[in-house]
């Protein structure tokens, strides 16, 4: 390790040299009340900016319970970002000069307290991954402005961030206390047979179709009387709201009366929010996958029989390929998908989905004979789905009254308010007409090792695998860049790592969170990620990227 006197003689050694000098300022350095590890420094001052980290010990300094479970750590790691941000917009990145040049960045936050590379505490050390644009004027080292940084900026922000004497030690506390209770509401879950909790009170609607922020003005949630539950957590006493039971449930309702707000926030509840955020105590099962229509997408060799047969150029749906899928092939697909990741809960809003996917109605079951139709609808499964294989449906459905007769529960929303109207749905209902399912494999694609040289993220939308795109977009639970950017290495380590031509994409996966499980998420990510700051994903994302990389 060298010191920071040798780290200052090189930069006034390189200065106003040409750009490509920085380059000799990669390794670790021992600087004041920090260690400094240059880990990439960038090609060109335009070019992605340079990774460094500092390591700050954490000796009698950040207390072991705010980090000793999971959740907490993940909390309080979120904490201490946000703080991060907050100081960094205040020395406004550092910035000086063009372009890039001088800005210190951290990853982005949202509203979501998720596990990230950004900072990371154990017993020893924080350790916090920072971008830098090393700065220069023109094409020339600018070296006296990294020496501003390196010298003035970190120790300050090593001592007003990561010095726990100096930080808003009641803020933290509440952050953690939080996820305690969520945690809870998430073990309770389990225990009183719940798909999802959404409390009294909760902010359900967002600000815009762009902003995740709360809706000002919105109608807090209620529960309907005989829906609620009462759950006891550890900082918060007893907090009242909807419990949606396991089984078939409906969300109904008039247009425009907060459906799909509801079932969004029940989606969004497969994580934890942030205090404020509105949606604190929603809380759905982590496993929960919102299925979709997604017209056009690739299926790798997978059994969708369970919904679709007899198709008319004879394809063979117990192993269907295709570089096109349609609506509810597409639909089909990611049913089966979910189903094999152990998804315990499935989300459907009819607005997003194939319409011969859901249902199909006696007047054109008569005009075309059943063998020319080639599709099983979701409502003839959905109660086999659960009652044979425990897994449960929320599904909100505005037009259609056949699902009334599969429903355990009908919540109407009315005007923004829940109502329980599953006794009048009973008066109405046609008798259930339902199929029952296997549970099969359906992955029949074994994936051979691939080589991916360059990776690219564009925010959450898609990837890119050596110029190959592969398309996120309708993965309405992936929420946030970095977790774009986590999988586009995460996919990439799959495949140099364990694809050997014998697994499929779902035994992968779960290697892959088991080698996560045992050496942590940083051990799967490369130290430098031009691709943007890594957020742990959820396994179910990880599958979807994977099967739809038309590359495997
Ligand atoms: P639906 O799916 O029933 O047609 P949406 O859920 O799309 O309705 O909601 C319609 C509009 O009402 C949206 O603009 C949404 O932001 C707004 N909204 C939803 N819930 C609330 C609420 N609790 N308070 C205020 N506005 C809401
Ligand atoms: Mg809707």
């Amino acid at each position: 390790m060298k010191t920071g006197e040798e780290l200052k003689n090189l930069l006034h050694q390189i200065d106003h040299k040409s750009y490509k000098a920085y380059k000799e300022v990669k390794g670790t350095y021992r600087m004041q009340g920090y260690v400094l590890i240059v880990d990439h420094v960038q090609g060109d001052p335009f070019a992605t900016p340079s990774r460094v980290r500092l390591m700050i010990s954490n000796k009698n300094n950040f207390p072991g319970e705010v980090f000793d479970t999971k959740w907490r750590k993940t909390a309080a790691e979120d904490d201490i970002l946000r703080n991060l941000h907050g100081f960094l917009r205040k020395n406004r990145g550092g910035k000086s000069g063009s372009g890039k040049s001088g800005l210190v960045l951290a990853c982005r936050v949202g509203q979501e307290v998720m596990e990230r590379t950004a900072v990371e505490l154990s017993e020893e050390q924080i350790e916090v991954r920072l971008e830098v644009g090393f700065p220069a004027f023109g094409r020339t080292i600018a070296a006296g402005e990294l020496e501003k940084i390196f010298f003035g900026m970190f120790p300050a922000m090593a001592k007003e961030v990561f010095c726990y004497a100096n930080i808003n030690k009641n803020k933290l506390k509440r952050a953690v206390e939080l996820a305690d209770n969520q945690q809870k509401i998430r073990e309770t879950l389990v225990e009183k047979k719940l798909a999802a909790f959404v409390a009294d009170g909760a902010i359900l609607p967002r600000e815009s179709g762009v902003s995740d922020l709360p809706l000002k003005k919105a109608v807090p949630f209620t529960s309907p009387d005989d829906l609620a539950v009462t759950l006891t957590l550890p900082h918060a006493g007893a907090v009242r709201g909807m419990g949606i039971k396991e089984g078939v449930t409906l969300i109904a309702g008039g247009g425009y009366h907060g459906k799909s707000t509801l079932l969004k926030a029940i989606q969004n509840g497969v994580y934890d929010h942030i205090s404020g955020d509105g949606r604190e105590y929603v809380i759905t099962d982590a496993s929960a996958v919102k299925l979709r229509a997604e017209e056009g997408r690739c299926i790798h060799d997978e059994d969708i029989s369970m919904f679709i047969n007899n198709l008319p150029n004879k394809a063979d749906t117990r192993h269907f390929v295709t570089e096109n899928a349609s609506g509810s092939t597409s639909q089909a697909a990611q049913t089966v998908e979910a189903i094999e990741s152990g998804a315990r809960v499935l989300l459907i809003d009819e607005d997003t989905s194939a319409t011969n996917f859901m249902v199909r109605d006696h007047k054109m079951a008569m005009l075309v004979a059943a063998e020319k139709e080639p599709i099983t609808p979701y409502l003839s499964c959905v109660r086999s789905l659960y009652e044979d294989h425990g897994i449960s449906t929320i599904l909100v459905v505005g037009s259609s009254g056949a699902y009334l007769s599969a429903a355990d529960c009908v919540i109407q929303m009315d005007e923004y308010e829940a109502k329980n109207v599953t006794a009048r749905a009973k008066e109405i209902a046609d008798p259930y007409e339902g199929i029952q399912v296997e549970k099969k494999e359906c992955l029949h694609h074994t994936i051979a090792k691939k080589q991916i040289d360059k990776v690219r993220a564009f925010g959450k939308e898609s990837l890119s695998f050596d110029r190959e795109e592969v398309i996120l977009r309708d993965l309405e639970q992936l929420n946030d860049e970095g977790q774009a950017a986590a999988i586009a290495y995460l996919v990439q380590y799959v495949l140099t790592n364990y694809a050997d031509g014998r697994k499929n994409a779902w035994e992968l996966t779960e290697l892959l969170y088991q080698q996560i499980e045992k050496k942590g998420f940083a051990s799967v990510i490369p130290v430098y990620y031009g691709a943007g700051a890594p957020v742990m994903p959820r396994k179910q994302e990880v599958l979807a990227a994977l099967l739809r990389y038309r590359g495997i």
